[in-house]
């Protein structure tokens, strides 16, 4: 007799598996779904690992196999193993990442009825059990729902546990089908021969009708039935025209099923690589001799890409996939936000036309199930998506790239496991054998690090594949507000940036105003100096609390009362910053009456209009100024788009988090080194109080080396990663007595641990009140701890209900 390690769906399994015994006549296999009875329920678990003897002295059965093929590779268990180690998230949820969606649904229970055992006289069995059991014989198989339709609902259930206990029937478990309706397109065809229509269109353009004349004259011009919608479009007309010469019997009307594809290749032509500059090639050369290495090695090799926007990358990616593909292998493409990178997908899509698979949420349940198993079954060369693309069945996976790897939307940090889809990567591709490619214009700060240490193998594309005469690198303007304040300007627009924007828009060029709001982050600032209220031990801004009239630091929770005059210069004009999109839509208002303006943040997104929507507005020249916060930043490829205007720099830069400095800078720089494409382009303004911050200055000499070596001076020298590992603890409750309280203790049980089991590198900072102090109604605490093996540490330690861990957490929870 065998036995199973069981990863099961249940939320008090935690970080461990349980041990089943195998029925005899059952096959199991690693990687396999199976219903495992769990308590007194039948759960959905996945088989991780198979064995001669139990971990367990009591074991119980399997109860039966959900799908016979596995679902999991060898790899992706080992992967979701360390997903649960390192993150500390329960087993299951780490599985789950990698199951098919839609998967944890509903079981089913069937009754079959096996042969009657010899002997055994039915004319004994009470005559409800009997009529139960003619039914199910006469089906051979039955669902529970339909039986007790006929039965009764607590009838049916005790009568087939009765015939189950005699040996006279079997349950069997399924689970419940995901609905995957067929997707189908109206197309219409000539009823009639071509020439007898156009006859017809002629006639009918006599008598006036002369939409139906154009509709049949244009479909006369088809050799193949036409999809409704185009010829709508060509024709110009409505349903109604159609109808009218079906019903004169000249056009017929049919349901045609389509494939889903969720990319329309329709307008996408089919490309060749290009030929690559010496740059170029001498990247992929790199690229290309380490896909031979993997491939023979099964070892892992990690490439960061660091070229600015325009230097190639992409291209890049793509012939790297070529080769990959020529070994056999496939890819996988991570983009940071889905939505706003049609043209990458598209460029995948006309170099490996119908094999690029497209993963992402717009797509129904049933759509995803299809191109899941699709992906399963090796039918393409590429799957792209968003960080969850990294768990896509892909089989022989050979090259991973994230693309603009920097970006924080790689982390997942809003619910469990909270994973970083980077490190994600590079652990998937030591256990395959595969290739990473991380790409940037402003590489992650630790990437870099690493990079630097040789870790990672380092190409550089240092310039821009075809430098457009007329259009350099655009000129960076940095306004010192002070000044501004100075000559008795108080508005939000400098000088420099009122006469820029007003010149752009006379002259129909346009404009895009960026506001860096991250939060709403209140601190406070001297408008005198420009001093920022820091604390002393972490560094950070401190936060304004209007409720308690303090400033307070969420790292540590140093605190102060609200100051009356400047420190450095003993103003006492002090201002409290944190302004919004909405409030910087009316001052344009105010300055611009003219031009014409639109907006665009989050908050419009989520209503009536989409990214693309309103990209397209902008594009279509039918606003002058667009106002947003860090989604204009990815898409300022307008050739229209002159003049860039950063409201103020500030607002980043003072964060309460040690990332700050960094954010600052890729987002100012994206701003900064975006620019270019078009033939128009111009000049970026940078407003703020501090013009001789290190990342305002990197982002405006576009200065890659210049910031990573000031940060990673900072970064050694306070102690943060990659010097170090962060995990932090937040605890939530609607006290937030109970909440100071229970952060407490955990402090206090954290160091007793530390202390008992004598481990060295181990600093807890707080407990403070989070960054978003109130969420939901519930006051949130955080403890940070400091130090290299914190996921090991953690895991010793109970952990109450209550608590979110987020082991490398990225930016401000
Ligand atoms: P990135 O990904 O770094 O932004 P891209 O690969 O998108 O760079 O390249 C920028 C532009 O230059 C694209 O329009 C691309 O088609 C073009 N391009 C890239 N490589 C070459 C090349 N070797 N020869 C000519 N054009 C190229
Ligand atoms: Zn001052
Ligand atoms: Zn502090």
């Amino acid at each position: 007799m065998g036995y199973a390690e069981v990863s099961v769906n249940s939320p008090i399994a935690q970080r461990r598996t349980f041990s089943y015994a195998i029925p005899l006549g059952l096959s199991i296999d690693v990687g396999q779904a199976v219903w495992v009875p769990f308590g007194d329920k039948l759960l959905q678990g996945i088989v991780l690992e198979l064995s001669r003897y139990p971990a367990v002295e009591e074991t119980r059965e399997i109860a039966g196999v959900i799908e016979p093929r596995p679902l999991l590779s060898p790899s992706h268990i080992a992967l979701a193993r360390w997903i649960s180690e390192h993150y500390l998230s329960p087993l299951f949820d780490a599985v789950a990442l990698m199951l098919p969606p839609g998967f944890e649904r509903k079981a089913l229970t069937f009754i079959s009825a096996p042969s009657v055992p010899d002997g055994f006289d039915l004319s004994s069995l009470p005559q409800e059990q009997r009529r139960a059991l003619g039914l199910i014989q006469r089906q051979g198989k039955i669902g529970l729902r339909e039986l007790e339709k006929t039965l009764g609902k607590k009838e049916a259930q005790s009568i087939v546990s009765q015939l189950v206990g005699r040996g006279l029937a079997v349950r069997s478990y399924e689970l419940e089908p995901v609905k995957v309706k067929p997707k189908k397109e109206l197309y219409l065809s000539l009823a009639v021969e071509a020439g007898k229509a156009r006859q017809e269109a002629t006639r009918l353009s006599g008598k006036g009708a002369i939409k139906q004349a154009a509709l049949i004259d244009f479909l006369a011009q088809q050799s193949e039935p036409m999809p409704w919608v185009e010829a709508r479009q060509a024709v110009n007309c409505g349903k109604a025209v159609a109808d009218a010469l079906v019903s004169k019997g000249l056009v017929t009307v049919q349901q045609i099923e389509v494939r889903r594809e969720p990319i329309s290749y329709q307008s996408i032509t089919p490309s060749r690589p290009l030929a690559l500059t010496s740059a170029q090639k001498s990247a992929l050369q790199s690229i290309k001799s380490g896909l031979l290495q993997v491939t023979k090695t099964n070892a892992s090799s990690i490439f960061l890409l660091h070229g600015v926007t325009g230097s190639g990358k992409t291209e890049i990616y793509l012939q790297a996939l070529a080769e990959a593909v020529k070994l056999g292998r496939r890819g996988i493409v991570l983009v940071s936000e889905i939505a706003l990178t049609p043209q990458t997908i598209e460029r995948f899509a006309s170099r490996f036309p119908h094999k690029v698979a497209v993963l992402h949420s717009k797509l129904s349940l049933g759509e995803q199930f299809d191109e899941w198993q699709r992906i399963r079954n090796g039918e393409f060369d590429v799957v792209i998506g968003p960080r969850s693309a990294i768990f896509a069945p892909q089989p022989a996976l050979g090259l991973i790239v994230i693309d603009e790897e920097h970006e924080w939307t790689y982390k997942q940090h809003d619910k469990s496991p909270r994973y970083h889809a980077r490190d994600v990567a590079i652990k998937l591709a030591e256990l395959t054998g595969a290739v990473v490619i991380l790409g940037s214009a402003t590489p992650d700060v630790e990437t870099f690090y690493h990079a630097q240490r040789g870790e990672y193998q380092l190409l550089r594309l240092a310039e821009r594949v075809t430098p457009r005469e007329g259009s350099p690198l655009p000129q960076v303007e940095v306004v010192d507000l002070r000044d501004e304040l100075k000559a008795g300007n108080r508005s939000l627009f400098s000088r420099s940036l009122s006469q820029a924007a007003a010149k752009a828009v006379a002259g129909g060029e346009q404009v895009i105003l960026f506001l860096n709001r991250r939060g709403a982050a209140t601190f406070i600032q001297c408008r005198n100096c420009g001093f920022v209220f820091r604390c002393r031990r972490c560094e950070v801004a401190l936060t304004y609390h209007s409720a308690e009239s303090v400033l307070v630091c969420h790292q540590c929770d140093y605190r102060i009362s609200v100051p009356q005059a400047c420190p450095r210069c003993l103003s006492r004009r002090l201002k409290f910053l944190g302004i919004g999109t909405q409030k910087l839509e009316q001052e344009a208002g105010y300055a611009f009456p003219q031009a014409r303006r639109l907006r665009w943040d989050s908050d419009v997104t989520k209503g009536k209009y989409s990214h693309q929507e309103i990209l397209n507005k902008f594009r279509a020249h039918e606003a002058d100024i667009l106002i947003g916060t860090q989604m204009v930043a990815k898409g300022l490829d307008l050739p229209l788009v002159t003049l860039v205007g950063v409201i103020s720099a500030d607002t980043g830069l003072n964060l309460p988090d040690f990332r700050a400095g960094e954010r600052a800078f890729q987002l100012l720089s994206q701003v900064a080194g975006r620019a270019g494409r078009g033939t128009l382009w111009g000049q970026v303004i940078i407003q703020t109080y501090s013009p001789e911050h290190y990342a305002i200055q990197a982002a405006a000499k576009h200065d890659y080396a210049f910031f990573y070596n000031r940060e990673i001076g900072n970064r050694r020298q306070l102690h943060n990663p990659p010097f170090t590992r962060l995990a932090s603890l937040v605890y939530s409750h609607a006290s937030d007595a109970l909440c100071q309280r229970e952060t407490e203790r955990m402090k206090r049980l954290l160091i007793e641990e530390r202390d008992s089991r004598g481990v060295a590198d181990l600093s807890i900072i707080g407990p403070a009140p989070a960054f978003i102090h109130r969420r939901r109604g519930r006051f949130r605490w955080q403890i940070i701890l400091r130090g290299s093996e914190l996921s090991a540490f953690l895991s010793q330690i109970p952990i109450p209900q209550g608590w979110t861990i987020d082991i490398d957490p990225v930016g401000l929870t």
